[in-house]
């Protein structure tokens, strides 16, 4: 094994602790290294979880003098994990023992302000020192800050001089900057010629930009005889490549039998490949996924006006609906507001049953399922095609079929019909969402055992329904069948209900789902899952051993992961984590310029909020605006009755992190409008910084805690202190006030309540 000798030999050449030539046996040896070709660098990126073992191994070997290249390969490795911070560390290690590579990365990482400041002076600083060695990168790096004047004077002939050391060592990029000085003789004197040569080496390299400019000077005559055939070669390799000038140049030559014979139906072909994008010289974004993370970016991006396409591959299925394809991704047609739907439905039947106490009798009441399922379809359909409109009318290219981003301004798209079209664009988006989680003791079969989609699918009432997994979906969709009769046990491995929610609130509503009859067995861990006689029987393990119950359905909840499988070709550099989330930084930038990520994708609650609120502020930066998403400040909403909502820390997050904090609560008990509304259980919790007062956390269980929650979101975001909650005149009677007497309460002075 190529690393493994590797650091044998190393082994002997340094004298290091033998405990980190250990580790980096260790990881050498590791099963994932076997014909790693990469060797170091290998080892080093290829899984987030080994990191720190990573810096521990090379730690040691890198005391050495002279260790400049295992310096930077553990900073390339970081920084390819999106360790931005600790790459800069191992960078500038090597970069001040004059490592090229490294300054030059290190130059890189300040101009696009990852794990520091943006700092263009230090950015050409490093650049500069880079190019001086002849780093080819550095040299067309310098070359941009001088040609943007930035950390430096503006200056086009020096941006030139750099150009040209850069393209003389053949890079491309560096290449295609040269030509186009010379082609608007910017810099240098305009000399079409020239700029064929530099236009000329790029393109036999492959670059389509290259290829294009060289059709447009064949076209234009332009230091060349004019010449249409030539310009059509250079715009055929251009095109199949997908650049979109040049497809449109191919249709306008076809129409016009410009080097070709005119052919109508062919230059239709070529112009509606280009108008995808609405115009041959469109700034272009596309984006992968039309959910809430997906087509929120896409509307917000046309608001700016940029000509933004949008693939999504879903065909929803539903009572009465077969492989419609549909925008809006899990949250419209299968998530938020199918279960939301039923949940309201649910909850009118089951308040049916409790209208007694206002004197109110009801004989009997009765669901129609199928008119349920029916309504929800009905919702989905009409939000769904909302959003259909809403791209028509900004003008957002919907491409149906199956996107993969093949290079960083590349993604192939596989139709319903399994034809296969490239797009190129200036800047991607990847929105592809999550999948449910299966587990191997609980296969899914869509009929008997079913994940959330089918759980929101029933035709009719399961007698028993067993759930896997006490989150938020199995005590959603536990609470809309528990509501229509179904005896519901819901199996949960963890020991505590909602261990990320304050426990207080976590038990609080616990005791209420208890009392209600849904039955939540904690400490329980299912082992097997056999459909015998049309019946789930489940064997589960808890701390008095094991039991079997049988059920007429179960549903399987155990979290979401990452949708990425087949999402990113991987030449292009695009990392995903260990548990394949899409590695990103604060700006949702992956690694690789031009290519973000948003919402469930990558790390981060799963939630359509906060997906939408990436999605924005990916448009925003990509725009050259300063985006920004508070993932401190997400709040989390469970819509059971009663409503769990949450917003900053847990009481449990600031005893851990020793917070000196205050804490005022509020019962809906000592609230009128809850009791007139038979909904005086549960309470508001606020808890506050014991020093500033500034509010930390809000957490509501009880009526209408999805939408109280949002006053303390707003509060937080401005900093607020409970003082200036305590001090907002609230209106009466409201379930608001419970809210403003629990921040009075931070400071022992609710007026409803007897204060301790
Ligand atoms: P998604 O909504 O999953 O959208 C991704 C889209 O990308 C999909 O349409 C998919 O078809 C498409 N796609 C994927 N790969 C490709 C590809 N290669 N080519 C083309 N298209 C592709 N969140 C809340 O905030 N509130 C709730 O009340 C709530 N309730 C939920 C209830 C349920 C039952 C479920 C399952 C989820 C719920 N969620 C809720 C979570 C919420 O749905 C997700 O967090 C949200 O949809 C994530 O948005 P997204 O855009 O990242 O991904
Ligand atoms: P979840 O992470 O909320 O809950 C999964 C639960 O399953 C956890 O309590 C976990 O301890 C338990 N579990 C895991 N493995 C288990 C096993 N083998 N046996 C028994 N229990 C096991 O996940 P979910 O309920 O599937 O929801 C997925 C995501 O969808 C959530 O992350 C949430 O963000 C999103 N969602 C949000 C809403 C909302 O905002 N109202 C509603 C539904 C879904």
């Amino acid at each position: 094994m190529k690393i493994k000798l590797l650091l044998l030999t190393l082994t002997f050449v340094l004298s290091n602790s033998a405990l980190a030539i250990n580790k980096c046996d260790e990881l050498a040896a590791h099963p994932n290294n076997k014909d790693n070709p990469q060797g170091v660098k290998g080892v080093a990126s290829d899984d987030i979880d080994r990191v720190p073992a990573i810096i521990a191994c090379f730690e040691a070997l890198v005391d050495e003098p002279n260790n400049q290249r295992f310096q930077y390969q553990v900073g390339r490795a970081l920084d390819q994990n999106g360790n931005y911070t600790h790459a800069i560390k191992w960078y500038k290690k090597a970069a001040e023992q004059g490592y090229a590579y490294a300054q030059n990365d290190l130059g890189y990482l300040y101009v696009m302000a990852r794990g520091v400041e943006r700092d263009y002076q230090t950015a050409v600083s490093w650049y500069r020192k880079a190019a001086e060695q002849g780093n080819a990168s550095a040299q067309r790096h310098l070359g941009i800050m001088y040609y943007e004047g930035h950390g430096v004077e503006q200056d086009d002939k020096t941006a030139v001089t750099w150009f040209r050391k850069a393209a003389e060592q053949g890079d491309v990029d560096a290449q295609v900057d040269l030509a186009d000085m010379y082609k608007h003789g910017t810099g240098v004197k305009q000399d079409y010629k020239t700029a064929i040569v530099w236009y000329r080496k790029a393109a036999e390299q492959g670059d389509y930009t290259a290829q294009g400019q060289l059709g447009f000077l064949y076209y234009k005559g332009y230091g060349v005889e004019q010449d249409y055939k030539t310009a059509i070669s250079w715009w055929r390799k251009a095109a199949k490549k997908g650049n979109p000038l040049a497809l449109y140049n191919l249709g306008f030559m076809y129409a016009n039998g410009y080097g070709v014979e005119e052919d109508s139906s062919k230059a239709m072909e070529f112009l509606k490949k280009a108008a995808r994008f609405g115009s041959p010289d469109a700034k272009d974004w596309l984006i992968i996924g039309g959910g809430p993370g997906g087509y929120v970016a896409a509307i917000r991006a046309a608001q700016l006006g940029k000509k933004v396409a949008c693939v999504e591959m879903y065909r929803h299925n539903g009572y009465g609906v077969e492989n419609r394809p549909s925008l809006g991704g899990t949250c419209l047609n299968v998530g938020c507001i199918p279960s939301k739907v039923l949940l309201e439905s649910s909850e009118h039947l089951d308040k049916l049953r409790h209208l007694g106490e206002h004197g109110i009798s009801i004989n009997s009441a009765t669901m129609d399922i199928k008119k349920m399922i029916e309504r929800k379809e009905n919702i989905s359909a009409q939000l769904t095609v909302g959003i259909e409109q809403l791209f028509k009318a900004n003008k957002i290219d919907w491409i149906q079929g199956r996107g993969k981003l093949i290079a960083k301004d590349k993604v192939s798209v596989i139709d319903f019909d399994g034809n296969v079209t490239e797009y190129a664009a200036s800047n991607v988006i990847l929105a592809s969402g999550s999948v449910p989680i299966d587990i191997p003791v609980a296969k899914m079969d869509g009929k008997y055992i079913v994940d959330s989609t089918g759980a929101l699918n029933f035709t009719s009432v399961p007698k028993r329904l067993g759930v896997i997994g006490a989150g938020v979906i199995g005590l959603e969709l536990g609470s809309v069948w528990h509501r229509l009769t179904s005896q519901v046990t819901i199996l949960e491995a963890s020991d505590k209900l909602l261990p990320m929610f304050d426990q207080e609130v976590a038990k609080d509503a616990g005791r209420q789902f208890k009392q209600q009859g849904l039955d939540i067995k904690l400490g329980s861990a299912v082992k097997k899952a056999e459909v015998i006689d049309n019946e789930v029987v489940v064997t589960y393990e808890d701390k008095k051993g094991e039991h079997t119950q049988i059920f007429d359905k179960l549903l399987v909840c155990v979290g979401r992961r990452p949708n990425t499988a087949d999402l990113i070709g991987e030449s292009v550099g695009v990392k995903l984590d260990e548990r394949g989330f899409i590695i990103v930084d604060e700006h949702c930038q992956t690694g690789v310029a031009g290519v973000y990520a948003i919402g469930d994708s990558v790390r981060g609650p799963m939630l359509a909020h906060k997906a939408s609120e990436e999605g924005v502020m990916v448009a925003e930066i990509i725009d050259g605006q300063a985006g920004h998403c508070n993932l401190d400040l997400i709040p989390s909403i469970i819509y059971t009755h009663p409503e769990i909502a949450a917003i900053g820390k847990t009481e449990e997050q600031l005893k851990a992190e020793g917070v000196n904090y205050k804490k005022g609560d509020f019962p809906f008990a000592a609230n009128g409008r809850a009791k007139a509304m038979d909904a005086d259980k549960g309470r508001v919790k606020i808890l506050a910084d014991a020093d500033t007062d500034e509010i930390l956390g809000g957490h509501i269980v009880g009526p209408m805690a999805s939408e109280l929650i949002q006053e303390l979101v707003v509060a937080m975001e401005y900093k607020a202190a409970s003082e200036d909650i305590a001090r907002i005149c609230h209106g009466h009677p409201g379930l608001g006030e419970a809210i403003h007497e629990a921040a009075l309460a931070v400071d022992g002075r609710a007026l409803h309540k007897v204060n301790k």
